[in-house]
């Protein structure tokens, strides 16, 4: 093994006798291996953002809940989440200390999240998940439109159908797969064999922990790495969702399992683009949550508690300063238009439009956690 390989911790140490049934602990031991850390590179051209649904800050920076978890080995934070916190020691992560990362609201529910993080705008009148397709232009259309991209360099690949109404004003140019049969040119999405046998497999296989259409993580989070590894899109989404599902359910064995699969994804996605020479060296990974939880944990929505996300973001021109505390609250209408500076595209100037996030882009870091 090379020096520069990272091994990630934790998952060794768990028990297989702990009083869960679920996979928390039942994950592979083998060591998960981050790409090696490189030197910032001049620029970001590209953009992979994850989003994993309904995720609490609290579990990400705290780790297991002790007061639902009684006696789950795997409590640490690091533990639970080995490849954000990898990844936010490779480059920056915001939402612990200092100032939150909040979603705008008024409702703290996902479809309103979403549209917030991809348009860069809060959306007031977007208080539920019935609010139709989205009437703003998203950072997809403004890379469809200013760029002179080829097929298939603009995707969207997410669990829930209802993401492909907050993907894009016009669908047109968009590889869209949300869901198990929702999406504009779905079909693009056949890059390689096993691609072809995720989204036909996804398609016929059950909602569950979703319903209605909802196409299960475990299809979803692969068909993106192969999308991720054959087309090197421009802009790639990978939109998560079991975690969200699980919670609703009341079944936080299931919310734990569903987090650590979502953040091996983000291992491997990262490890994808290690493999993938300077592409990958200019492109900056970025992941977040469209909503928290309210205290009850299972829900979310009206109460305010629920507004608290987080953001973890490395690659391309973003800094490598660790865990940072934020001087403002940033909120999820700040992450297209830190996207927008750090692609180099001009800043939206519509009066509602976030302001790029200091943190992501300063190159002289205020490290406070640096393991
Ligand atoms: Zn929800």
């Amino acid at each position: 093994m090379k020096p520069w390989m990272a091994v990630l911790v934790g998952v060794g140490a768990c028990g297989a006798g702990g009083p869960f049934r679920g996979d928390v602990c039942r994950l592979p031991s083998a060591p998960v291996v981050v790409a090696p850390p490189r030197e910032r590179a001049p620029r970001t051209r590209n953009v992979v953002l994850v989003t994993i649904d309904g995720v609490r800050w609290q579990e990400l920076f705290g780790g297991v809940d002790a007061a639902r978890a009684h006696g789950l080995p795997c409590g640490d934070a690091a533990a639970l989440t080995p490849n954000l916190h990898a990844l936010g020691r490779l480059g920056v992560a915001v939402g612990n200390h200092g100032a939150p990362v909040v979603s705008s609201g008024p409702k703290f529910v996902s479809l309103p999240g979403y549209r917030e993080i991809i348009s860069g705008r809060a959306d007031a009148a977007c208080t539920d998940n019935d609010c139709g397709d989205i009437d703003r232009p998203t950072l997809l259309d403004e890379l469809r439109a200013g760029q002179a991209l080829q097929p298939g360099e603009l995707a969207v690949i997410a669990s829930w159908e209802k993401i492909a109404r907050a993907s894009a004003l016009e669908s047109r140019g968009v590889t869209v797969s949300a869901g198990r049969h929702a999406g504009a040119g779905r079909e693009r999405l056949r890059v390689s064999a096993r691609a072809a046998q995720l989204l036909d497999e996804g398609a016929r296989g059950k909602a569950r922990p979703g319903y209605g259409d909802y196409r299960p993580d475990r299809f979803t989070a692969p068909l993106a790495r192969e999308y991720l590894r054959a087309e090197r899109p421009r802009f790639l989404w990978v939109a998560l969702g079991d975690t969200d599902e699980y919670a609703h359910r009341g079944d936080y064995a299931g919310y734990l399992d569903a987090l650590r699969s979502a953040d091996r994804t983000v291992g491997e996605l990262w490890e994808t683009l290690g493999e993938l020479g300077r592409y990958g060296e200019e492109t900056t990974l970025i992941v977040t949550a469209d909503h928290g939880r309210a205290d009850s944990f299972t829900d979310h929505g009206e109460a305010p508690e629920s507004s608290r996300v987080w953001l973890v973001a490395a690659g391309g021109a973003v800094p490598r300063a660790g865990e940072r505390e934020a001087a403002h609250t940033v909120h999820l209408a700040d992450i297209a238009p830190t996207l927008r500076a750090l692609l180099g595209l001009p800043a939206d100037e519509n009066r509602d439009a976030g302001t790029p996030i200091a943190e992501l882009l300063e190159p002289a870091p205020a490290v406070i956690v640096s393991r």
